[in-house]
């Protein structure tokens, strides 16, 4: 046993690129080897114990190892693993899946959904149908996407030319044309005003004045999401997303909510838009639907942009897009018991509750530590902002190592948390209960004490 785990530690980075890494760093601090899970728990190679708060990559919402869900995909793969959803040919979970994605989103009066196998997936299919909804209205110079700053869209040429982040897309120029970024609504770092208020005016204002600058008639969507959660966990101002909403409105702009982490209860309602009343044209689904138990994605279509392919048949209305995965049974089955969890115990609202105690917890560090300038969250979506200098409210340069080795402290105190550039992310399994967040709370205080 000993051999394969020295195995493991040395080959790990040997033949395999990891994500969001340089090849070289990986193999000098090499990262850990997760080999169990349980619950709001999991185990690494060296046999410890850890509170998981980061929920896998924020998507293992109904904890490790659920029974339901492992049962669910073995009574599928021994029926059938795989076939295929091309051309309407389908499997009994996928068709049950669409049904059910429909009924937890009739609020937002969704009425088709096309799956995929991730979150960049979701958003690439997310923006090609909105292209083609624009075709198919006989409006086909709407091409142009709208986004914002900070935001975090996948890895797919489409999401990556929408990205706010210049980091992400800078080695993988020339992306898509006509894709703008706007500032996002950020209260903590702006150059407009402190004002939640203010601010939000002003950021409409500037995405009013890019649709003029660039014609309505060719802008196609605009895409956001509800809580920014890769550029560090950002909480727009409360009246942000209804004037987004009004203001796309007028100008007949799509609105696409981004809701691969928000969605199925993450921010403390059932999506992300709705906390905040909106109901978007189409959502972007993935990690939450699925838990991370097999991978899958799905774009959700509401009834206005879905009608668009039933006024005739068009051959500009074939859907000239999809995966060999679309509508994999097993990931679809998946979801179908991890969404049943999600309703029955109520995941939502646990997150509100949840998280609310998270943040009160991590509140005092913003306060007394010296390295900390704020602690930010909806639902299990937290961020603690570490900063070089706390009131020029400067980033910690994530170069210099002390995002890393506070989130290491943390670990030796017994969480996981996420050092993602310079903010350390909170994003734990949504069924967690109090004693694990209490365990999270403590070991990052007792890890920024450390460093203080
Ligand atoms: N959209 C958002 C908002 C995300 O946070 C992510 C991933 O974190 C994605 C899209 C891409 O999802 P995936 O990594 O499954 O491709």
């Amino acid at each position: 046993m000993l051999d394969r785990d020295n195995f493991l530690r040395a080959e790990n980075t040997r033949h395999q690129f990891h994500p969001m890494t340089h090849p070289m760093m990986s193999a000098e601090h090499p990262p850990q080897i997760i080999t169990h899970g349980d619950g709001c728990y999991v185990t690494d190679l060296d046999g410890n114990r850890l509170v998981d708060g980061v929920g896998g990559l924020w998507n293992v919402n109904v904890g490790h190892n659920r029974a339901e869900v492992k049962q669910a995909i073995v009574e599928q793969m021994d029926r059938i693993s795989y076939y295929s959803s091309f051309s309407g040919s389908a499997t009994a979970p996928s068709i049950e899946l669409s049904a059910k994605v429909c009924e937890m989103a009739a609020e937002e009066e969704i009425t088709k959904v096309m799956f995929s196998a991730n979150g960049s997936d979701a958003v690439e299919t997310a923006l090609k149908l909105a292209r083609q909804y624009w075709h198919l209205v006989g409006q086909p110079t709407r091409t142009k996407f709208l986004s914002l700053k900070q935001g975090y869209h996948g890895v797919h040429f489409g999401g990556l030319s929408v990205n706010g982040a210049p980091y992400y897309r800078n080695a993988y120029e020339p992306l898509l044309g006509g894709c703008f970024q706007i500032d996002s609504p950020w209260t903590y770092r702006n150059p407009y005003s402190e004002d939640p208020e203010e601010l939000a005016d002003a950021v409409i204002t500037q995405i009013e004045r890019t649709i003029q600058a660039q014609g309505s008639q060719t802008v196609a969507a605009f895409i956001a999401e509800p809580v920014q959660g890769a550029g560090g966990v950002i909480v727009p101002p409360a009246s942000f997303w209804p004037k987004l909403r009004a203001v796309l409105d007028k100008y007949e702009v799509l609105l696409i909510s981004d809701e691969v982490v928000t969605g199925f209860g993450r921010s403390g309602s059932m999506f992300g838009a709705r906390g905040w009343g909106v109901k978007p044209d189409i959502m972007c689904l993935a990690k939450g639907i699925s838990s991370g138990y097999v991978p899958l994605g799905a774009t959700a279509l509401n009834k206005r942009v879905a009608d668009a392919w039933y006024k005739e048949f068009s051959e500009t209305g074939i859907i000239m897009h999809g995966y060999t995965s679309t509508g994999h049974p097993v990931g679809c089955a998946a979801a179908l018991a991890c969404l049943d969890i999600v309703e029955q115990e109520d995941l939502p609202g646990n997150a509100a509750k949840m998280g609310a105690r998270l943040l009160e917890g991590l509140k005092p560090l913003a306060e007394r530590c010296s390295i900390v300038g704020e602690v930010r969250g909806k639902g299990l979506m937290v961020g603690l902002d570490m900063v070089s200098d706390k009131d020029a409210r400067s980033p910690m340069d994530p170069g210099n190592g002390i995002v890393e080795r506070i989130a290491g402290y943390a670990r030796e105190e017994g969480a996981i948390v996420r050092p993602a550039g310079s903010v350390i992310i909170l994003s734990p399994p949504l069924v967690i209960q109090e004693p694990e967040i209490d365990i999270i709370v403590d070991a990052l205080t007792k890890a920024c004490d450390r460093y203080d």
